[in-house]
């Protein structure tokens, strides 16, 4: 796009702008329309499909509508682009040569503060990485939208999964000398989308992110935060920190803006301006307080979206969420999804959470009042964000005075409850301020408030004397100039006279041209001295008067003033508002966390949800248990089940002392059943395809993850070890579009369960080995049973693999310690299965996969071929007709293979077979004192012997 000397002035600016926001496409304003040129437009001509045409020869350019920009920004932006709006800052009328324009905003997928840029109940927070020496990484994630920061310093191979779940919709790193973006980077995004941007490298450096946090939080030294001054991981924290002032100040100038710094030298200038002045210091994220849930595990559990249709529906978020049972407002709909991605380990912390909930569970209405409290309060940490970056709308102010406002119903619901007690304390600090400032914003704000402020509206008649002042002389005029108009006619004795108004000479007295000379007498006298002559018509004489004059002057900017004053007013409002942020914060903070616990609360007293109890034993132990998703579905149909994992302290998990709060079955004194087998810690499921493995072993992980966030769960009564680590290995997909097969995908998630699964970890797993040959893959699966019952973690494996089950086997002796079988329920009926969904102790021995093909449809000659064959397979091998004379055999069935039965191999339990004379012989001789030669004649020997013997 090279600039040339023809460029008209307006094109010339564009340039400017462009040059000075690198990476963003620009959208120009000129007139009624946002346009784009050269590769911008023809990226606009591919993203958004408007049409490509032509400033002057050469130069592509591509225009959306100025009043529709918000939509074709929001496209802009879900395709991962960066826009710099260029706007006309001054009006066309006033502008000597061409208007002035600047940049008044820069959007990017990681700051975006518009309502309709965002959905309400996910976050898309902004991040940054840095690599740090010894293998480590500091990440720090913001949302500009909400004010909320995080840091945190994390070994590197962890950065990916914790990416994963902090889910950022652009992440920033360190630019590269080459201009492409690093390896590390890559991998560190690697299966989930985000925009990556580019960094200049001084603010990851430790010395300079130190000054700059602490000039811009106003601080001597980080260490009120938790955080250390000098801590190389801040360098991420202060890259997320420039990059939103650079985006939310795109003209801030040299003054007021942490422009690069000399070389080595710390960043001088005053602290960051007000378009931050919502966010809070970076909070310190720690690994350890939180349930470990990687990139696979989050995906494969669905807590967030489904597998396949990659949507909330039917994900854990989602249906938590949904049915009348969701949260009422929309940072306790975030907070559920930040609980469920990120559960806590402590014991402690969890029990605060349930004492709530079980306080909400027995009074419903308790449930009631907060709900109905909750709906005067809007997204409070968005409407202070947008009130911040200066882009706060009417609706925005006057949402935000309700919500202030309710603080007193939301502390109401709270008193007199001893549970709540703390969360009552936290809101009631805030009552009285917030309850002022939402009464300050009511009486001065309509209830109909306008979408913008263009046209004013938004103030009450009666709260200003200026503004009422101006709307009088606005709404008035007409009853003023009849006025006028009566006493005008009355001193010069021409009634016919009329006051009038146009666009382009404004008020006049109209005098027809029959009483001309009567108007031109009375200008003789004192009262008409003043008259001056305005305009001369055909067949009448227009006047004006000064005291006309002056009207005319009062009324034509009666508007504009109204309009002014109305701006001032809602400035100073938003200024209020400022001064509250802290309270503001707070009390959202608080009924964001209230919020979750009255969902959860909702869903336990409606769903029969049980309080889990949390023990430091690693054991799992649900009675009754359901799957959150499907029960949801499924309703009745839905079979509950039983698990049973883990050595207690006293090395037994026999009779569980199970939690059995809200259960109604055990409180009429239904029987309890009695534990489904001796102790183990690693269960191998087996059953057909469609019996419910997979279900069973992911309800088992889902009730885990539930548990640690303080939720009850969907069972009659459980049980439930503190947990640090949920992994899973279920399903089959591939990454061919990073070099790995659908094999090398699920031995990596293998492998990575291998290495980092600890006792206190839970482990599912779905189908391992499934993608190579069946030796291979047995032999696999049976070494990480192996491994992993070493290990001791909680472990749910669904296999196909019937041979392994002789590891749990009560009375085989390769039986391992921990290890014990299930299989799910089928039954067979009229040559067809009937899937019962019950798991039961004890292994299976069949799959029935040609039954469920003949379910799923396949052809019944198809089927009627793959039972023949079957039934081939597996009977003992007849003697070869070709080599022993015997009939042929009448089909093409194929030959019996090697059953791993029939085979000495690691998977036969049974004894070594008997001494063979040649193996007897061959343990005799004595290889120290062998030569070679006899040594050879020995081998042949054996060799001659065996071969008659066998
Ligand atoms: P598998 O892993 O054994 O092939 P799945 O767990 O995928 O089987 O379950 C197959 C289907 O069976 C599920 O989609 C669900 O509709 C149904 N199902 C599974 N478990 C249950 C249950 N406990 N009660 C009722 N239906 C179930």
């Amino acid at each position: 796009m090279p600039g040339k000397n023809t460029d008209t002035p307006a094109m010339r600016q564009y340039r400017r702008f462009k040059d000075a926001h690198p990476g963003c496409v620009l959208f120009f304003r000129m007139g009624d329309f946002y346009e784009m040129f050269f590769e911008d437009a023809q990226l606009a001509h591919r993203t958004l499909g408007v049409t490509l045409t032509q400033r002057t020869e050469g130069v592509p350019m591509a225009g959306v509508p100025y009043h529709a920009v918000e939509g074709y920004l929001r496209r802009m932006i879900q395709a991962g682009h960066r826009v710099a709006v260029c706007d006309q800052v001054e009006e066309a009328k006033d502008a000597k040569g061409v208007v002035k324009r600047d940049v008044t905003r820069v959007i990017t997928p990681g700051t975006l503060t518009d309502e309709s840029l965002l959905d309400e109940a996910t976050p898309a927070p902004l991040a940054a990485i840095a690599f740090l020496p010894d293998h480590r990484v500091g990440l720090a994630w913001a949302e500009l939208s909400t004010g909320e920061f995080r840091i945190a310093s994390l070994p590197a191979d962890t950065a990916r999964d914790e990416l994963a779940r902090v889910a950022p919709a652009e992440l920033l790193f360190c630019e590269a000398a080459d201009g492409q973006t690093p390896r590390r980077v890559t991998d560190a995004t690697a299966g989930f989308s985000c925009a990556l941007t580019p960094r200049p490298a001084w603010p990851f450096r430790a010395g300079e992110a130190t000054e700059l946090l602490r000039k811009h939080f106003k601080v001597a030294s980080l260490a009120g935060f938790g955080l250390q001054d000098e801590d190389p991981a801040l360098g991420a924290a202060a890259t997320v920190l420039h990059y939103l002032f650079e985006t939310q100040s795109p003209g801030g100038d040299e003054t007021n803006h942490h422009s690069k710094p000399a070389a080595a030298k710390p960043p001088r200038g005053p602290a960051l301006g007000n378009p931050l002045r919502h966010l809070r210091p970076p909070k310190p994220f720690a690994l350890d307080e939180h349930l470990v849930i990687d990139q696979t595990s989050l995906a494969s559990l669905e807590v967030e979206r489904t597998l396949n249709a990659r949507s909330t529906n039917g994900s854990l978020v989602g249906t938590l969420g949904q049915n009348g049972r969701a949260c009422a407002t929309a940072m306790g709909k975030r907070r559920l999804r930040d609980w469920l991605c990120f559960p806590l380990t402590s014991r402690r912390e969890i029990e605060k959470r349930q004492d709530v909930v079980q306080a909400m569970v027995d009074d419903e209405r308790f449930i009631r009042e907060l709900g109905d409290a909750f709906e005067h309060v809007h997204d409070i940490p968005r409407l202070i964000a947008r009130l911040s970056v200066n882009r706060a709308s009417p609706r925005d102010l006057v949402a935000l005075g309700r919500s202030a406002a309710a603080v007193t119903r939301v502390a109401d619901a709270l008193d007199q409850r001893p549970t709540v007690r703390p969360f009552f304390e936290r809101i009631d600090a805030t009552r009285d301020p917030l309850h002022a400032l939402g009464r300050t914003i009511h009486d001065a704000c309509v209830e109909e408030t306008p979408a913008h402020l263009r046209e004013g509206g938004l103030i009450r008649d009666g709260h200003d004397p200026q503004l009422d002042a101006s709307r009088a002389l606005m709404q008035n005029a007409d009853a003023w100039l009849a006025n006028y108009q009566g006493e005008i006619c009355e001193q010069t004795g021409i009634p016919s006279l009329k006051v009038g108004f146009n666009k382009v000479f404004g008020f006049y007295i109209e005098v027809s041209a029959a009483n001309k000379a009567k108007a031109e007498q009375f200008q003789k006298t004192d009262a008409g001295r003043a008259w001056a002559r305005k305009q001369t018509l055909k067949n009448a004489e227009r006047y004006i008067t000064p005291q006309l004059k002056e009207y005319e002057g009062n009324v034509l900017t009666a508007k504009d003033r109204a309009v002014a004053r109305e701006q001032e007013l809602f400035q100073q409002l938003c200024g209020r508002c400022s001064e509250e942020l802290e309270r503001l914060h707070a009390f959202a903070e608080a009924v964001a966390e209230l919020d979750v616990l009255r969902c959860f609360a909702q869903r336990a007293a409606r769903h029969n949800y049980c309080r889990p109890q949390l023990v430091d034993d690693p054991v799992l132990r649900l009675r009754g248990a359901r799957h959150p998703v499907l029960d949801e579905l499924l309703g009745d149909q839905f079979v509950p089940n039983d698990v049973e994992l883990g050595i207690g302290e006293r090395g037994t998990v026999a009779e569980p002392d199970l939690q059995t709060n809200g259960n109604p079955a055990n409180d009429d004194g239904a029987p309890v059943r009695p534990p489904m087998s001796a102790p183990r810690s690693l269960a191998l499921i087996t059953g057909p395809n469609m019996a419910g493995k997979s279900t069973y072993i992911r309800q088992a992980a889902l009730l885990t993850l539930l548990a640690h966030t303080g939720s009850f769960l969907p069972a009659d009564a459980a049980t439930v070890g503190l947990t640090d680590r949920v992994f899973t290995r279920v399903g089959a997909h591939d990454e061919l579009h990073a070099g790995r097969s659908t094999f090398m995908v699920e031995m990596t998630e293998t492998a990575n369960i291998c290495h980092h699964a600890t006792p206190k970890s839970l482990v599912i797993l779905d189908e391992i080995g499934r993608g190579t040959s069946t030796y291979d893959g047995l032999a696999l699966a049976w070494a990480i049973t192996e491994h992993l019952s070493k290990v001791g973690c909680r472990t749910l494996f669904a296999t196909h693999y019937h041979e392994l089950t002789a590891l749990g086997e009560q009375n085989a002796s390769g039986r391992l310690p921990g290890v014990g079988n299930l299989h799910v329920k089928v039954r067979e009926w009229h040559d067809q299965i009937v899937f019962l969904h019950r798991v039961e102790p004890g292994a299976t021995d069949r799959s029935y996969g040609i039954a469920v093909a003949q379910l799923a449809g396949l052809p019944p000659e198809v089927v009627a071929r793959a039972n023949q064959l079957l039934t081939d397979l597996t009977t003992p091998a007849q003697p070869d007709p070709c080599h022993s004379g015997g009939a042929a055999r009448a089909d093409h069935s194929p030959q019996l293979i090697a059953s791993p039965a029939n085979e000495p191999t690691l998977f036969d339990a049974s004894p070594p077979p008997e001494d063979h004379p040649v193996l007897r012989e061959l343990r005799e001789l004595d290889l120290e004192t062998l030569s070679p030669l006899a040594a050879f004649d020995a081998l042949r020997g054996l060799h001659r012997r065996a071969q008659r013997d066998s």
